[in-house]
């Protein structure tokens, strides 16, 4: 018999992609702790907290797929294969992501290509990194006083290579739109060296990094002195750049109290 035709025998299990929260388990939804408890198999993102894998049976395979340990991450397709052999087989794959599976996340494409092979997919939210990382900092992304909505927007470059254009992303935020940015300490003097070809120098800023975690920490700056900040704090990745006048606030608390600016 085909390995084919053995896989067709048996039952069909199912994936769910599971948004793990910005890593402090607290964070988790009900749903996604049960699809954690629930799971054979899990395969798991970087950025996924420990913590969350506590909720995991024992006689779970816990496959992690991100870079940790300094391992390369392992290919899109690699992991999409194992999904799809592992729901064949009859397992319930949970994979887990941080954040929302859908924000940044690949959920989308990853659900598609399920999907076309008949398999049923689950999609539960977690907290966004950019939502957590507002919430530690005490602010409302749409506060409306200062904004009428908000831009999630990556800091890498666009898959067909060409860069972004943060003259209009800064246009937007001139409108009212408060700008989230992830992935974007890497290339904050290009982010900064953009936004302000349509943004005041004065326009707060804040960056903030390991939200939710007992490491989390941040700096509230403007833009015109963001990359420096970064630097000089050494603040790195994971981490929420927010750029917008809804950080008007406690920009001018850290002003008052500069012991503010990096907690
Ligand atoms: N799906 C995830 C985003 C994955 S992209 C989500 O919805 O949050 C990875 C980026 O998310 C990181 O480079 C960083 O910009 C952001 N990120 C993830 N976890 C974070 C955390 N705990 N604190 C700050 N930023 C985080």
């Amino acid at each position: 018999m085909t390995e084919a035709h053995t896989l067709q025998a048996r039952p069909c299990g199912s994936v769910a992609l599971v948004g793990a929260g910005p890593g402090n388990p607290d964070l988790l939804t009900l749903k996604a702790v049960r699809a954690i408890r629930r799971a054979t198999v899990l395969l798991v993102d970087d950025l996924v907290g420990d913590g969350v894998l506590r909720y995991a049976r024992r006689s779970a395979r816990i496959i992690h797929v991100g870079k940790r340990g300094g391992c390369k991450s392992t290919p899109q397709a690699f992991i999409q294969k194992l999904m799809l052999t592992e729901a064949l087989r009859g397992e319930r794959v949970v994979r887990l992501k941080g954040g929302d599976p859908m924000i940044f996340g690949r959920g989308g494409e990853e659900a598609d290509e399920l999907r076309v092979h008949g398999i049923e997919v689950e999609i539960i939210n977690g907290i966004t990194a950019g939502l957590a990382a507002a919430t530690a900092l005490g602010v409302g992304l749409t506060h409306r006083d200062h904004a009428h909505g908000v831009i999630f927007v990556t800091g890498h470059a666009r898959a067909d290579g060409s860069p972004l254009h943060w003259p209009t992303l800064a246009a937007c935020a001139a409108q009212g739109l408060t700008l989230v940015v992830y992935m974007g300490v890497a290339s904050v003097e290009a982010l900064q060296a953009g936004l302000l070809r349509a943004l005041g120098a004065g326009t707060p800023a804040a960056v903030l990094q390991n939200a939710s975690l007992t490491t989390q920490r941040h700096a509230v700056c403007n833009l015109g002195s963001l990359a420096a900040t970064v630097s000089a704090e050494g603040l790195e990745s994971p981490a929420i750049i927010i750029v917008g006048d809804v950080l008007c606030g406690l920009a001018q608390l850290a002003e008052r109290a500069p012991s503010h600016r990096v907690a």
